[in-house]
């Protein structure tokens, strides 16, 4: 089945087409790794699937609904940033919360659901701390559960990892990974790290300044480079 189809999805900012024509399909459970330069439109791409930008042309469909307009709120999806984004006022338990908060569910449900999420992350000691107080990891722990409380069918990843340093990098990827396997939801996962790509991804998308130059399952794409750009990317010898 598939979950996230994008039919030649394109994004202008003023004269400047950022995202030139992109027709991929994301499977139901898979783990989709964006790869590409900085400044080819990662980022974007990410933004439309979500809702926080529009595209300028093209149809976005979410588990076979047409989403091309819908409000973010409404695709099924959420996105954990490099930055975390957390509220600095609020507490883990209340980042977690918050947006079950904000959708109105009782105070018993939220309680329930942060208790399980918080557990599920490692994150249950830490829940009355504010998020100065918490390493790089924990921040991004924290990030993820804020997703994974609204049991979206995609989650959307823009670079998750990279401030991190790198053996905590490598505990997370693996952590990830484990996360993805238990709960068997579509993930589409943007890194300019090699390694997170060969690891991580059932597939891999390689763009380069708004197309899409090659798709592929890793090794696919590490034996036969359609292109020397996709071979540095990949990192294999071609
Ligand atoms: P990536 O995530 O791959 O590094 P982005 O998607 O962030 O790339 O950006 C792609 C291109 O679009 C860049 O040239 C960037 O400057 C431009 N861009 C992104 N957002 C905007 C915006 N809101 N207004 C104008 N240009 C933008
Ligand atoms: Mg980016």
């Amino acid at each position: 089945m598939t979950s996230v189809v994008l039919k030649d999805i394109r994004k202008s900012f003023g004269s400047f087409e950022v995202i030139k024509g992109i027709d991929l399909t994301v499977e139901t459970g898979e783990f989709c790794v964006f790869v590409g330069p900085s400044g080819c439109g990662k980022s974007t791409l990410l933004r439309m699937i979500s809702g926080l930008e529009t595209s300028s042309s093209g149809q976005i469909v979410i588990d076979g609904e047409d989403v091309t307009h819908a409000e973010p709120s409404k695709r099924g999806v959420a996105m954990v940033f490099q930055s975390y984004a957390l509220y600095p006022h609020l507490t883990v338990r209340e980042n977690i919360g918050f947006g079950l908060s904000l959708a109105g569910r009782p105070k018993s449900e939220i309680a329930e659901k942060v208790e399980k999420t918080a557990e599920s992350l490692q994150l249950t000691h830490l829940l009355d701390r504010k998020p100065k107080a918490l390493s790089g990891g924990q921040r991004q722990r924290v990030a993820i559960g804020r997703a994974i409380i609204r049991n979206p069918k995609v989650f959307l990843f823009d670079e998750p990892l990279s401030n991190l340093d790198a053996a905590l990098r490598s505990q997370m990827r693996m952590e990830l990974t484990d996360l993805h396997a238990k709960l068997g939801a579509t993930m589409i996962y943007v890194t300019h790290d090699q390694v997170e790509a060969m690891t991580m991804a059932d597939k891999i998308v390689v763009l380069n300044a708004g197309r899409i130059e090659q798709v592929g399952p890793p090794m696919d794409l590490y034996n036969n480079p359609v292109s020397p750009f996709v071979a540095g990317f990949i990192g294999s010898p071609k």
